[in-house]
């Protein structure tokens, strides 16, 4: 193909120049023929216009980071290395030789290959700190879960203990009340406890100075009567020794004579086994 003048209406000259000029790759010189030529060429126009999602996509993906400055001047390099390939080109063809294969034609590819690069660094670094943002959210959603389940805890216990509270309530409120006075026995000198019985109502234990559970075992109380002790429930003192419980206990019980607590197996058991820690007879 040989070329004797560079005319705006050539569109021929130009069309290879949309990819650059669109991404602000053209000199100068080079932009004001183009813009020249743009200005009687719709299908041009059209291509350039039709770089533009390219380009808000570009802006968008990464409105904070620019590739690192390495790459940037490597690139930039090579551009000029390429606009210098243009301009001789371009020179050459006004004084009508023959156009080199891959010259001008080059330049748009190798741009798009550079938009390309910039492209993937650009979302690279976009999506790194997407991960970021994700892994901080992440660890900020744990915290917050975290912090309800503490207060769904806390919310629980306070619960459970304002229920206890209330059943303490209503069975020392009961009119058939029974206090027994319970003694540590030679395995827990120290022990003490209260029960306070209520046929109809319950039975409200509380003690002090237990001695520690050993793995694997519970406290259980029993309600003994002259046929035999019944099991009134199980509970496990606080690290202070201390514990405080409501129970319920069959309406049909047989006329209480003592109360009792023994250290039984894990889940209690139907008579007792073990030894005695508190013992207090029924007046
Ligand atoms: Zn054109």
């Amino acid at each position: 193909m040989t070329r004797t003048v560079t005319l705006p209406f050539d569109h021929s000259m130009f069309r290879d120049q949309t990819a650059a000029y669109a991404l602000g790759g053209l000199t100068t010189e080079e932009r004001s023929e183009f813009e020249v030529h743009l200005s009687v060429c719709a299908e041009c126009a059209a291509e350039v216009r039709s770089y533009a999602p390219v380009l808000t996509a570009l802006a968008e993906s990464a409105p904070q980071s620019d590739p690192p400055a390495a790459l940037r001047n490597r690139v930039l390099a090579a551009v000029e290395g390429s606009s210098e390939l243009a301009r001789t080109s371009g020179r050459a063809s006004r004084v009508a030789v023959v156009e080199k294969p891959g010259s001008r034609r080059a330049w748009a590819p190798w741009l798009l290959a550079a938009a390309s690069l910039i492209a993937a660094v650009t979302v690279g670094a976009y999506s790194g700190r997407i991960r970021g943002q994700l892994a901080a959210l992440e660890q900020q959603v744990r915290h917050v879960t975290e912090r309800a389940d503490a207060s769904d805890r806390r919310v629980a216990d306070l619960q459970a203990k304002l229920s206890q509270d209330r059943a303490v309530v209503v069975v020392l409120n009961a009119s058939d009340l029974v206090r027994v006075d319970l003694a540590g026995q030679p395995v827990a000198p120290r022990a003490t406890a209260h029960a306070f019985w209520s046929r109809s109502r319950g039975l409200v234990f509380t003690a002090s100075s237990l001695p520690p559970l050993p793995a694997g075992r519970t406290y259980q109380l029993w309600v003994v009567t002259a046929q035999a002790p019944v099991g009134a429930g199980l509970l496990k003192p606080e690290v202070d020794g201390a514990a405080h419980a409501v129970f319920m206990t069959p309406a049909d019980l047989a006329k209480p004579v003592a109360i009792a607590l023994t250290i039984e197996p894990e889940g209690g058991v139907p008579a007792p086994t073990g030894d005695k820690y508190l013992v207090g007879l029924v007046n």
